[in-house]
């Protein structure tokens, strides 16, 4: 098992040894080269298992992949967002993603509730990669319009089983909805998918799998590989 399997870019290796990450997890191992994919994946996991950088890094793959943002362009972005159920939470996967990130230039912009909801449209109006999310400010951002997910093709949610469990269910569909389904990718597995184009990539971690999550996962998923370890 070494980085070097895994298929990330030799920019975002360097960041990994720079992190300290000597060897990946079982669930980073499985979940990465699936994510690098296109796949959409569905993770059975828990907290210490390395979830995290389990979709972070495909994530931040993806974005090496996108033009870069230029300083006239503001409100470029977001390419990708994460929803969580809690602040910590949220909070813990922006330290993760920042670890990562902040050698390579991505900018990333959390959006949670108890800070203030202006400051945090200001952030996004320059410009930024990557939003992590609790589901209900993230809802409250895009109906005052100081977020748009046009450019979003890129999507995790962590931990779909408490979200569903606080009752975020109706936040959570309401931003999917706000993304592009033209990216959508077909509901025919055997259908081939055009190399040159942008597909949204799903990413769905839950301990768990009620029907609310399950019901989450056929809408918005395609064709997703459960990764259970
Ligand atoms: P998580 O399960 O994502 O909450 O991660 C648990 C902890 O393990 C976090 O503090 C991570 O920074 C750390 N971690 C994740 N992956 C690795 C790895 N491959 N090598 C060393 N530490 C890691």
């Amino acid at each position: 098992r070494s980085w070097a399997e895994s298929k990330l870019s030799s920019e975002l290796l360097k960041a990994v040894e720079r992190a300290g990450y000597k060897t990946p997890s079982p669930i980073q191992m499985a979940a990465i080269p699936l994510g690098l994919q296109q796949r959409d994946v569905i993770g059975i996991a828990e907290t210490g298992s390395g979830k995290t950088a389990a979709f972070v890094l495909p994530m931040l793959n993806y974005i090496t992949r996108l033009p870069p943002i230029s300083e006239e362009n503001e409100a470029e972005g977001p390419y990708a967002v994460v929803m969580a159920p809690t602040r910590e939470l949220a909070q813990q996967i922006e330290n993760e993603t920042v670890k990562f990130a902040h050698y390579m230039g991505i900018k990333v912009v959390s959006i949670v509730g108890g800070q203030s909801i202006e400051e945090q449209g200001f952030k996004i109006r320059q410009g930024c990669h990557v939003v992590i999310a609790t589901p209900g400010r993230l809802l409250d951002c895009l109906e005052r319009r100081y977020v748009v997910l046009n450019q979003c093709n890129y999507v995790v949610l962590d931990e779909a089983d408490r979200m569903v469990d606080m009752g975020f269910e109706p936040q959570v569909v309401g931003v999917l909805d706000a993304m592009p389904s033209s990216n959508m990718k077909p509901e025919n597995e055997d259908e081939e998918l055009d190399a040159k184009r942008i597909y949204r990539t799903t990413y769905m971690f839950s301990a768990t799998m009620p029907p609310a999550v399950e019901r989450l996962a056929r809408k918005y998923l395609r064709n997703p590989v459960v990764v259970n370890i």
